[in-house]
């Protein structure tokens, strides 16, 4: 697989939905891959947002990259947050404390990334916000004046039809909110992620095998 695939992939799969091309975005997940694996399996097929999941990490190749739409997908830590200047979209806001955080930082950095707020999938995974505090966190991130753009959901992974629910439910309560975005669907679930709305496919190990 590579970028080609996953496009060739994603546009199947928008047309088996009866969707707009290009209604549905990769964004290439390059956590742990050099520069180098960057530039040869991402960049030379296109401009896409890069996904990174730590702060570090992410600093160090949006200097050596230069002109890339960073995107963070990690858990947000209070004392990596500073490493996310370069981010125009963070994936994973979950706790009301993580946008008072960003927006003080925001001010310093003379511009405000937009957030998706990030939801339970009601299994094993700790990450994310459950459906009954929703509305609440939705309200906090938006006093904080950031911007929310949608949800993000990561589907179990060895089980596709809880990973259906998960999906068909996230979309349910994204537009209960009026939110048009949503990140959904990796590498082994992106098409199903795509019938059930996805905006935005966040892709890693498909591009570089
Ligand atoms: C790593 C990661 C991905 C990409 O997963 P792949 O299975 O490599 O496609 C997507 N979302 C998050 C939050 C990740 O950490």
């Amino acid at each position: 697989m590579s970028v080609p695939d996953v496009l060739r992939g994603l546009r199947a799969a928008e047309e088996a939905a009866g969707r707009a091309p290009g209604s549905a975005r990769l964004v290439a997940i390059t956590k742990g891959h050099s520069v180098e694996e960057i530039t040869e399996h991402v960049l030379q097929h296109g401009t896409f947002p890069l996904g990174e999941n730590r702060g570090q990490e992410l600093r160090d190749k949006a200097r050596a990259l230069p002109g890339q739409d960073w995107h963070f997908i990690g858990p947000l830590q209070r004392n990596k947050i500073k490493y996310l200047a370069p981010v125009t979209l963070v994936h994973t806001l979950e706790v009301a404390w993580q946008a008072e955080e960003i927006a003080r930082h925001a001010e310093a950095w003379g511009r405000a990334p937009d957030v998706l707020l990030q939801v339970s999938n009601g299994e094993r995974q700790k990450h994310g916000v459950s459906a009954e505090n929703l509305r609440a966190l939705y309200d906090q991130v938006r006093q904080t004046g950031l911007n929310v753009r949608g949800l993000m959901v990561m589907a179990p992974y060895d089980d596709p039809a809880a990973a259906r629910a998960v999906f068909a439910d996230t979309q349910a309560r994204a537009h209960d909110l009026g939110l048009s975005e949503l990140s959904m669907g990796m590498s082994d679930d992106y098409p199903e992620a795509v019938r059930y709305g996805a905006t935005l496919v966040r892709v890693g190990r498909a591009l570089f095998q």
